[in-house]
């Protein structure tokens, strides 16, 4: 059998990468400061975001993105944030870490919060809103945002998928209030763990800072004594957390954030590659489609089969590792409280294939896989 074929492999340029490590390395700072401004100066330059803060991952990011709202509007306990059943845990958790009270609203064809099932959860607790870019698609993103202006709800944008998603032309995520990426391993802007917290407002992005650091104001002292020899009396006045990126992990992301446009391409064209060969096969293997307007970072390439477990085992058999974004998380005894009122999702928790796409492979790797997909599910009958 030929080399087996996995869902993700990440693409490190390993000597250069290695090289920009060399620097904190050799001067004994690896820490936040020097190469984490660096980071956080190139991507408000690539994305056109104003204040972007690196943290040590799109995690620690949806919880403070939360923590700042409830801590500067006043939110209570156990007010509703809307959120999407299908998403990697992380987007939910960060909802409970800040006892709020996840509300879950149905997806749509983009597999992306649908905005009419959204307004049917709102009510007079509802907060904000958490939408999930799945695969890098911007789903219904506008219609969401404008949801969110006429109720007065705040927008969490979800972006760890949305590395260099564009729409009309622009980076995704200007508009929302709070956007947060991943720069986890097996992301398209691959670091080993960290992410990238971006704000509207310079406020919020001060803010953040102080509570990424486990709430130390270094500004409160400044302020009221100024005197350089005593930094080290700072004030501390907020519970923070230790959640603010580093300089190696800064130093990785550099490197990788030079590659991500290209990257993204590559992915786009192998994504369109699988589109034409499946196209002929639409009845029984569904392409997700990329919304209209959207250039997504084509993290993921999904399809939609029936008996998907039968259709994995086949694929495995072939030699074919693909993966699954996500299982509803409704089906998790954590989040069984919602279960039952997202039967979308549900439906596509049972159906959907993430096909391999990464960059080491080849036009010939992706027509072994349509093929394989085909063959099996004429072979398991879905
Ligand atoms: C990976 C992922 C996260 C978490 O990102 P980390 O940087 O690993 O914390 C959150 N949401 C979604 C949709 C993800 O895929």
């Amino acid at each position: 059998m030929s080399d087996a074929i996995q869902l993700f492999v990440p693409k490190i340029r390993v000597d250069e990468t290695l090289e920009a490590i060399r620097g904190p390395l050799e001067q004994g700072w690896t820490g936040l400061g020097n190469l984490t401004i660096d980071i956080e100066k190139a991507w408000n330059e690539y994305s056109g975001f104003s204040h972007s803060h690196f943290l040590n991952s799109n995690t620690s990011g949806l919880h403070l993105a939360l923590e700042v709202f409830k801590r500067k509007l006043g939110w209570q306990d156990n007010d509703q944030i809307i959120t999407t059943p299908l998403t990697f845990v992380s987007s939910n958790h960060a909802i409970l870490y800040s006892n709020l009270q996840p509300v879950f609203a149905d997806v749509d064809e983009y597999l992306c919060l649908d905005p009419d099932s959204v307004e049917q959860q709102i009510t007079s607790k509802t907060r904000a809103v958490m939408f999930v870019g799945i695969g890098g698609n911007a789903g219904q993103y506008r219609r969401i945002r404008e949801l969110c202006d006429k109720h007065g709800l705040i927008l969490i944008l979800d972006a760890a998928h949305m590395a260099g998603t564009r729409v009309n032309g622009k980076h995704i995520g200007h508009d929302a209030e709070c956007t947060i990426f991943s720069f986890q391993a097996v992301k398209n802007l691959p670091t080993a763990d960290s992410g990238m917290i971006c704000f509207q407002d310079a406020e919020l992005d001060e803010y953040v800072r102080q509570l990424s650091w486990l709430g130390i104001n270094k500004d409160t002292y400044a302020r009221t004594q100024s005197k350089g020899a005593y930094k080290w009396k700072y004030e501390v006045d907020e519970l923070g957390y230790k959640y603010h990126g580093n300089s190696v992990m800064a130093a990785m992301a550099l490197v990788a954030l030079k590659y991500l446009d290209e990257d993204n391409a590559r992915r786009r064209e192998l994504a369109s590659r699988y589109r034409a060969l499946l196209a002929d096969h639409s009845d029984k293997i569904r392409v997700v489609p990329t919304a209209p307007d959207c250039e997504s970072s084509q993290h993921l390439i999904q399809v939609r089969v029936a008996k998907r477990d039968e259709v994995l085992a086949a694929l495995n058999d072939a030699g074919v590792y693909p993966g699954v974004h996500y299982r509803d998380n409704t089906l998790y005894s954590l989040y069984r409280f919602g279960h039952g009122h997202t039967p979308k999702s549900l439906l596509a928790s049972d159906e959907i294939i993430s096909l391999p796409l990464h960059m080491f492979l080849s036009d010939e790797d992706v027509d072994r896989v349509g093929a394989a997909l085909i063959n099996a599910v004429a072979t398991v009958g879905a």
